[in-house]
């Protein structure tokens, strides 16, 4: 049984799949004009972990998540770095070079991209004009001089507009005029489609009266078509960053069930709060804001990221560090000290310890199914790898533990403590034989070449080999 707090109805529920043979779930993704930075980082480790827990429970699961990469920033840096290139072209040449290292710092901090189903909001142009021909069919849409508006007015008289915030739309108008470039009806309603404006990339529309309206999407309604025309709808789970519930994720309900279109857009609403920076939130004025990059340039790996944003609760601000961080390695290189263990010569079967793995490994996965409770499936995981020693390892058990842990957290602990060469274990072996024989000096010779290998042998009451790579 899997329980999740579902932003919608704001409590805690048993998630249910709507479809028993297959789980869909959305994440909004990246807009791909820069680097992502470690905040947005952690949104998607937190929906990487969700979709590895609904697979283990369910099994199959599709899991999509939108590239954004038509907007106003993507123009903007597009034009200023590519002025000599076709609009478009400048554009896809910027997105195209960032959406890759999105990919790469994805990889990097252990989400399963081969498990996303990624799609771009150019490749989707013509299922989003769809959708905008219908909402201006049904009325809940209109054209105005610089591009076409949904009118939540005229949404609220059949639906509810805010299901997730409650929120008052009036309290917000003075705010979003401000804002407001746009020639709207009303304040809160947003765009839809955007006509270029001179020098930007654009897509031709025609309307139903034969007006040809050249432009872009907007941002919401991009989301509100890639989920439902790759999941279908309702479709079971739709996440993101709780800044993007108001208006982003109540904007992608409305456009969704608009007019005859189905009531439910997506089950399940699940957000992760914010990750803070010294308890201060990240932004660029106040020098606290950090990239994937920025982590690596000070000698911590992407993985140390991902086990400091998995100490914290989804729902909980992460609170990032230098400190945090360095507590988060240190313990990613305990499981990593202990997991070489399987690389040893010896093992010690041991029907305790695999019994004792198994039911810390079952504890760990019902901590994730618990709302997705990081923090508790890494104790149960510390409380397994502290079990091995030198002394006392069964090799099967071992295995068993890292492999799980992998698979249910992505922490990569098996892939980042790789086997020695098949030479050095011949070394290895020939100088147990040797000391088994009490051939001392061809002992001391083979310890030696080993030592010239980056490999000291410590002999304990279990010889045992450690790797030193400085
Ligand atoms: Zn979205």
């Amino acid at each position: 049984m899997m329980q999740l707090f579902n932003t919608r109805g704001h409590k805690l529920q048993q998630f249910t799949p709507l479809h028993p043979d297959s789980i869909r779930m959305y994440s909004c993704g990246p807009t791909v004009y820069n680097h992502a930075h470690i905040g947005n980082l952690s949104s998607y480790i937190y929906a990487d972990i969700l979709r590895r827990t609904l697979r283990q429970c369910f099994g199959t699961t599709k899991h999509v998540m939108n590239i954004t990469d038509v907007d106003d920033k993507t123009i903007r840096d597009s034009l200023a770095k590519y002025p000599d290139l076709p609009p478009r072209q400048a554009l896809q040449r910027l997105t195209g070079h960032y959406q890759q290292i999105f990919l790469d710092e994805m990889r990097a901090v252990g989400n399963n991209i081969d498990d996303i189903t990624l799609v771009k909001a150019t490749d989707s142009i013509a299922e989003i004009q769809r959708l905008i021909l219908r909402l201006l069919e049904q009325k809940v849409a209109y054209v105005a001089s610089d591009g076409i508006y949904f009118s939540v007015d005229t949404y609220a008289k059949k639906r509810q507009y805010g299901q997730l915030s409650h929120i008052d739309l009036h309290s917000h108008h003075q705010e979003r005029i401000v804002n407001d470039e746009y020639d709207k009806d009303n304040p809160s309603d947003f765009a839809l489609w955007k006509k270029q404006k001179p020098g930007e990339p654009a897509w031709d529309f025609t309307l139903a009266d034969g007006t040809h309206l050249a432009g872009r999407p907007g941002w919401h309604i991009e989301c509100s078509v890639m989920s439902s025309h790759n999941l279908g709808q309702p479709f079971d789970i739709h996440t993101g960053g709780v800044d993007l519930i108001f208006p982003h994720h109540e904007n992608e309900i409305a456009q969704s069930t608009a007019g005859d279109q189905p009531e439910l857009y997506a089950n399940f609403f699940v957000h992760n709060e914010h990750l803070l920076v010294d308890g201060a939130k990240m932004s660029k004025s106040a020098h606290n804001f950090f990239t994937l990059p920025d982590l690596i340039s000070r000698g911590y790996s992407p993985l140390d990221f991902r086990v400091l944003v998995l100490q914290s609760h989804y729902r909980s601000a992460t609170n990032f560090s230098w400190q945090s961080l360095t507590a988060a390695r240190n313990r990613r290189h305990h499981w990593q000290e202990v997991a070489v263990l399987r690389w040893q010569v010896s093992d010690n079967p041991s029907q305790e310890q695999t019994e004792q793995i198994h039911q810390l490994v079952e504890q760990l996965a019902s901590a994730l199914e618990n709302d997705l409770d990081t923090p508790g499936a890494l104790r149960y995981l510390d409380q397994a790898y502290n079990l091995f020693s030198p002394d006392q390892t069964d090799l099967a058990a071992l295995d068993l533990l890292i492999e799980t842990g992998d698979q249910l957290l992505g922490i990569k602990v098996g892939e980042t403590t790789p086997d020695i060469p098949p030479e050095d274990y011949e070394l290895i072996t020939q100088r147990q034989k040797a000391r088994e024989a009490k051939d001392w000096a061809k002992s001391d010779q083979l310890r030696d070449r080993l030592a010239d290998r980056h490999i000291t042998i410590n002999d304990g009451v279990t010889p045992i080999w450690s790797r030193n790579n400085d």
